[in-house]
């Protein structure tokens, strides 16, 4: 397994469409080896998540995971979730507003309003299918992960930019301050 080189925010791998994976190559040495680097990636740095056109790869892969990760003292534990080709479809009008940040968007937070529930469509590392109902924190990082399939960053999603604060200020003002979600 390798940890993979992050693109940050500038680099133009970040705005391109990710292509979908053959359902056939899911099994494929390579694609289970990409999967396999993107979960220790992801851990490396203590991301909640990752997806392929992060490490400069243009395809339709996502892991997730929260377990004890300090970058999100407060957050839910997520067990470790591989999304490939993933369908997300809000399942409410309801927004909430949550503080995230991003591993291509060093050392910065902002608050994102997303969905509270959707539902999730796609195939798991396996090729199973995976089709659920996603809520809260959980439904957050899909919404987050999956629009980088996109070519879409959290930044985009904020109403303003006002909130958008680098980390060491962040830790000063607004770490457990009662609007704080995650
Ligand atoms: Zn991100």
């Amino acid at each position: 397994m390798a940890i993979l080189k992050v693109a940050r925010l500038g680099h133009p791998v970040l705005r391109k469409l990710a292509e979908p994976v053959a359902v056939k190559q899911i099994t494929s040495p390579d694609i289970q080896r990409l999967i396999d680097d993107m979960v220790e990636t992801m851990r490396e740095y203590n991301g909640a998540g990752l997806a392929a056109p992060q490490v400069h790869t243009l395809q339709q892969i996502c892991v997730i995971e929260v377990n004890g990760n300090p970058r999100y003292p407060d957050a839910p534990s997520i067990p470790l979730t591989v999304l490939i080709n993933p369908v997300v479809t809000p399942l409410t009008s309801e927004m909430d507003d949550g503080w995230e940040g991003c591993l291509s968007v060093p050392d910065m937070r902002g608050v994102v309003p997303r969905y509270t529930a959707v539902r999730l469509e796609a195939y798991g590392r396996d090729g199973e299918r995976i089709d659920t109902v996603a809520k809260e924190f959980f439904a957050r990082v899909i919404q987050h992960e999956t629009d980088h399939l996109r070519g879409i960053v959290y930044v985009d999603r904020m109403r303003d930019l006002s909130t958008l604060t680098h980390l060491a200020e962040w830790n000063k003002h607004w770490l457990g301050h009662e609007d704080q979600d995650e």
